[in-house]
């Protein structure tokens, strides 16, 4: 068994569901203990009680990724009881749909950034010191291919995660000499709940034909794997960086 996270605790944000449930599912295969977060107790414990099926050490985090209140008090409880966040993976979201920016309602727009760039925010300030006592860390943030122009009418998405490419290498540059290190995935087309209504249009299967290489949408474990090798003493040369797991959609 390849375990190179063993002895480090992973907390990933949004684990309910999706990618992020992918990311616990791989991270303790791979070693490590996981704090699963999510705003929804039932998918936090379905990812936990998958964890635990395949052998794992896995626990849930219920907290609003948006509300420092809430990440803070349920990070500390989870934290007190599993050990101290090694690794964190900002993975929370939510989707923007897909209307031109005059439609987009302020309470929309004000909901993806505090999601996503807050949330990402929050996460990490409540990990951070217990990084830097430590003199380590790996943070790694989703953004998505969105953020490089690739899809119309996605305004409040597309700037929710350009945000993100920024933070990470801002963080990257402010934490290194902690060695922190601090990456980012720029997931391409990943097949889950948050893409559901989006695949179901016809035109989205031509448009997959047509602008992704590899002529398919991914599954979240092509992702969990990228975020596990950021996760991993193989990456120990990496800070700052995207990477792009979108089978070939933007190179
Ligand atoms: P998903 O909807 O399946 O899962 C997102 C999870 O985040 C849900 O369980 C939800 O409850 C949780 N969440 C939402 N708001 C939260 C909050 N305030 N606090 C805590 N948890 C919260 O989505 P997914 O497709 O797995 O996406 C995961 C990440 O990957 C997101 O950041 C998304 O933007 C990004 N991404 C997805 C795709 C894709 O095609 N699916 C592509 C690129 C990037």
């Amino acid at each position: 068994m390849y375990t190179p996270l063993a002895g480090k605790i992973a907390l990933v944000t949004g684990a309910g569901s999706g990618i992020g449930r992918a990311h616990c599912e791989l991270l303790a295969a791979r070693g490590a203990a996981v704090i699963v977060n999510d705003l929804h107790e039932d998918g936090a414990q379905e990812t936990v009680a998958r964890v635990r099926a395949a052998g794992g050490q896995a626990l849930a985090c219920i907290a609003d990724v948006a509300r420092s209140a809430s990440v803070a008090q349920a990070f500390a409880a989870a934290q007190q009881q599993l050990g101290a966040v090694d690794i964190l993976v900002n993975n929370a979201g939510i989707p923007g749909g897909m209307k031109p920016l005059e439609d987009i309602d302020e309470a929309a727009i004000d909901a993806m950034l505090a999601v996503t760039v807050k949330g990402a925010m929050l996460c990490t300030q409540a990990v951070l010191p217990g990084m830097k006592q430590r003199r380590g860390g790996r943070i790694i943030n989703t953004a998505s291919i969105t953020a490089y122009g690739t899809h119309r009418n996605v305004s409040a998405y597309a700037a929710a995660k350009g945000a993100i490419i920024s933070l990470t290498r801002a963080w990257a540059r402010e934490f290194a000499e902690w060695n922190i290190l601090v990456n980012a995935v720029a997931p391409g087309r990943v097949q889950t709940p948050m893409s559901a209504e989006l695949s179901a249009n016809p035109e989205y299967a031509r448009e997959v034909q047509l602008r992704v290489p590899l002529a398919r949408r991914a599954q979240p474990a092509e992702i969990a794997s990228v975020v596990a090798f950021l996760a991993s003493p193989d990456a120990d040369y990496m800070t700052g960086q995207v990477l792009g797991p979108n089978g070939g959609e933007v190179m």
